[in-house]
């Protein structure tokens, strides 16, 4: 996937040419194709609504996953590629073009992911599957039929929506499906960018320290510990059976670290939001601060 993604991204950003809708078209097909996830991208769509704001700020694009469907809004899109934002100073003149077709780009990838973890938590029984079904429930038709047939009323269904939805919301820097998106999407363009990593060497170290920006997202220094993201989530949906089910998971929170680094290195950790001690967090948030990105 990375080769073609670099001869897209290449051929664009070489010639002076920014994202428009054919770049987006080809970006979403070898995506699909690659990731082999068209059960879960049926339909894809380019709209011009009016610009949205969400947490992250203006919405770009987003997975409908009920409907199978990838939307794009262009009006965002235009706007974000019109903007400078304070980073571009860090990029030299070859550079600045990439850099925005990058920003673009990483933001459609992060919702393919999204689509991918759908077929993640279909088929595999990995550590990464495990810990994507504790965030992504399937909020579907099929669900509400099940619930009416236990005996729910719509009111009490609608109810146990809204606080899946609130639950997303207010615990939005936690949830595993979206760390992990972040994290895979600026992974496969730090891979993407490294054959040309002479040519765009601030914007691939740029990449990196999003990467591990978006591993430390969710850990919190509180009281002489580390809190956990993961773990933090699972505690917050009362997920306590299922995080029994871990080998690494011990009710005391001393106990769960070690096992924790005894069963994972350190870098499998901060990618799944699993346990990391103090000196850890240190070291991790250091050469954050100092990285490039955090010193503009
Ligand atoms: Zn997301």
């Amino acid at each position: 996937m990375e080769s073609k993604l670099l001869r897209l991204i290449f051929d664009y950003s070489k010639n002076g040419k920014l994202v428009d809708k054919a770049y987006l078209e080809k970006l979403i097909d070898l995506v699909v194709d690659s990731k082999g996830i068209s059960k879960y991208v049926q339909n894809s769509e380019i709209v011009s609504n009016a610009t949205e704001e969400t947490m992250d700020g203006i919405l770009l694009a987003e997975y409908r996953p009920n409907r199978k469907l990838i939307r794009i809004y262009s009006e965002a899109m235009e706007r974000m590629l019109e903007e400078h934002d304070r980073y571009q100073v860090l990029f030299n003149g070859i550079e600045q073009i990439f850099y925005k077709n990058v920003f673009i780009t990483q933001i459609i990838l992060h919702e393919l992911e999204h689509a991918n973890q759908r077929k993640i938590i279909e088929k595999d029984d990995t550590l990464e599957s495990k810990i994507l079904k504790t965030s992504i429930t399937n909020i579907d038709i099929d669900l509400v039929s099940t619930l009416l047939n236990e005996g729910f009323t719509l009111d009490q269904i609608l109810y146990y929506i809204r606080r899946e939805q609130t639950l997303r919301e207010e615990h939005y820097l936690l949830l595993p499906d979206e760390r992990l998106a972040e994290i895979r999407s600026h992974q496969e363009i730090a891979r993407t960018l490294e054959p040309i990593k002479e040519y765009t060497p601030n914007l691939i170290e740029f990449e990196k320290t999003n990467i591990l920006e978006n591993m430390l997202r969710g850990y919190f220094y509180n009281e002489g510990v580390i809190t956990s993201p993961t773990l933090e989530y699972m505690k917050i949906r009362k997920n306590i059976d299922k995080l029994k089910e871990h080998e690494w998971y011990d009710e005391n929170d001393q106990e769960c670290l070690k096992k924790a680094k005894a069963t994972f290195s350190l870098k499998k950790r901060i990618t799944y939001g699993l346990p990391i001690d103090t000196s850890e967090f240190s070291s991790l948030s250091s050469s954050l601060l100092l990285s490039k990105k955090y010193q503009c």
